[in-house]
């Protein structure tokens, strides 16, 4: 089978100006070349030419990026490093297959009822009372700093995956203005159902009836980002005509990384001519939940909430969609809450999916940079619109025993409105 490769053109014209350096986290850490962007294109360009084997070496360096797109963005002549460090794993993976890749993306990780099953550990953990005794007695404070943090990562766990209990139809309170779709992200479901629980009353509330199809997949930008394109095509077919059959004027998410994976389908499937032109129509109905509502007219929330909130943007909600004013113009509308701006908002917080597991040390070093500026805000409530972000953050604040509250921007209008029991 032929190698599918980038095109030349994704490293050909780099200039080698640096500027990318600035703004890229993992060179900021460690100010080594092969950390940075350009460094990332020259090995990438190396590797493609055939100067330097494809290695396991070269290609760490491209599993050390944590695809924060921000050198995407500044690049002057259009350069997308980020966007080439991807595609250098999936050369590998081409070349290199790992079994694993397939047995955890393809076999656990696309079908919900098995990473249901695969997380009840976790939640028994919480649910028996280990969690609150590990914390009561401070016997947390002896697990090992990697095993504390990733276990700080996580939120409280809900009892039941919020896709066993919702309904697959959510109806509008009042006047039906809108038909939507609620893709019911992994995370959301089985980690922070309350969140997505709290999205979809405010949809409600908002004259929307929202439908959520149970049988998703995963939106593949776990596969993506371990270089199995393949696997990721797969999801997208399934999703997409998932949602045709659900007939919605737009496909609405409250995970970041979600809604920038699924606004990709179009690019993703525009080589297949049986999936381009579907894979297209789906994407551009795509929202993040604060665009969608900010787009819209929104009824006036009733209930303060008085305190001070600071918001750190996602990288692929601001990088990714190019949305960081409609979350803030959400949070605007809540009577008593005092939004203060987080110094370098738009900077990674560390997470990229799994890095925390896999490059603990950069991760923690990009984190405790995020926190240092967290402190400064005072602010009590943290927002942020990507569950995997919100997991990071946790471990940082834990870490520094800030005590802050961790909130997507939808729960806490949510809140205004009254919560689960608001009129
Ligand atoms: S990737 Fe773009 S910004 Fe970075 S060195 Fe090359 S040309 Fe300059
Ligand atoms: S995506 Fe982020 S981490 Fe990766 S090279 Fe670009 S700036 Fe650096």
């Amino acid at each position: 089978m032929e190698l599918k490769k980038p095109d030349e053109s994704a490293y050909l014209n780099c200039i080698r100006c640096g500027l990318c350096l600035a703004v890229c986290p993992t060179y900021r850490e460690y100010l080594k070349e092969t950390a940075s962007p350009r460094g990332r294109v020259a090995l990438a360009r190396k590797g493609l030419e055939g100067k330097l084997e494809l290695s396991p070496n070269l290609i760490e360096q491209m599993y050390g990026c944590f695809a924060c797109m921000a050198c995407n963005d500044l690049c002057p002549v259009g350069i997308h490093p980020a966007d080439l460090a991807l595609s250098m794993r999936n050369v590998q993976e081409q070349i290199r297959p790992a079994k694993w890749k397939q047995w955890l993306f393809g076999g656990l990780i696309s079908h919900a009822d098995r990473m249901e099953l695969a997380t009840l550990p976790l939640r028994l953990y919480q649910k028996l009372g280990i969690r609150r005794l590990l914390y009561m007695l401070g016997l947390n404070r002896f697990l090992p700093a990697r095993i504390r943090d990733l276990e700080a990562m996580l939120p409280r766990i809900p009892q039941r995956p919020l896709r066993r209990i919702l309904p697959e139809v959510t109806e509008a309170r009042g006047d039906v203005r809108y038909r939507v779709g609620f893709f019911l992200g992994c995370a959301q479901s089985l980690l922070f159902a309350d969140q997505s629980a709290a999205t979809l009353r405010v949809l409600a509330r908002n004259g929307c009836t929202v439908i959520t199809p149970k049988d998703v997949e995963c939106c593949g930008m776990p596969a993506r980002g371990y270089g199995r394109m393949d696997l990721v095509e797969n999801q997208a077919r399934h999703n997409i005509s998932v949602f045709e059959k659900c007939n919605v004027d737009f496909v609405i998410t409250d995970c970041a990384t979600c809604g920038s994976t699924l606004k990709d389908y179009g690019s993703l499937l525009a080589g297949d001519s049986e999936w381009s032109a579907r894979a297209e129509a789906f994407s551009r109905k795509v929202r993040d939940i604060s665009e969608f509502l900010s787009q819209i007219p929104l009824k006036k929330p009733s209930k303060r909430i008085d305190t001070k909130v600071t918001y750190h943007d996602p990288c692929h909600l601001r990088r990714g969609q190019q949305v960081w004013k409609e979350p803030r113009k959400l949070l605007s509308l809540i009577d008593g809450l005092e939004f203060v701006e987080l110094p370098e908002a738009d900077w990674c917080c560390g997470s990229a999916g799994s890095q925390l597991i896999t490059h603990y040390d950069t991760s923690s070093k990009v984190l405790n940079r995020k926190m240092d500026n967290v402190a400064k805000t005072e602010a009590h409530i943290l927002a942020s619109g990507c569950p995997g972000c919100q997991m990071q953050l946790n471990t940082g604040l834990k870490r520094r025993g800030l005590p802050l509250r961790v909130v997507h921007p939808v729960t806490l209008l949510d809140e205004a409105y009254g919560g689960a029991d608001g009129e």
